[in-house]
């Protein structure tokens, strides 16, 4: 695969989301107006002038709320490593030297 120079991580990363949901049977019109954050880069998606899909980024501050209900579906994962535990317990106790 040829790489361009400049692109970034991110843009790889939302490029190859693309071409997945794609081969999903998404539509276009579908994935247009999804943003990216990726580290410190935030992606959008764009129909360009021409009518091309185009990732518009951006590098800013990204602070990322995340609600009670979200949290809530990975209760019993640890937030360092991403691996699941049998409890909520558990997953606070995997990485805790790592935490701090
Ligand atoms: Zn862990």
């Amino acid at each position: 695969m040829n790489k361009v120079l400049g692109k970034s991580k991110g843009v790889d990363l939302v490029q190859k989301w693309i071409q997945q949901s794609f081969e999903q049977g998404k539509t276009e019109a579908e994935l247009i107006d999804t943003t990216f954050v990726f580290g410190d880069e935030i992606m959008h998606l764009i129909r360009n002038q021409v009518g091309v899909l185009e990732v518009e980024q951006k590098v800013g501050h990204v602070v990322i709320f995340r609600n009670r209900e979200e949290l809530g579906l990975n209760k019993n994962m640890c937030r360092a490593c991403g691996i699941e535990h049998g409890s909520y317990k558990e997953a606070i106790e995997c990485c805790m030297e790592m935490e701090e």
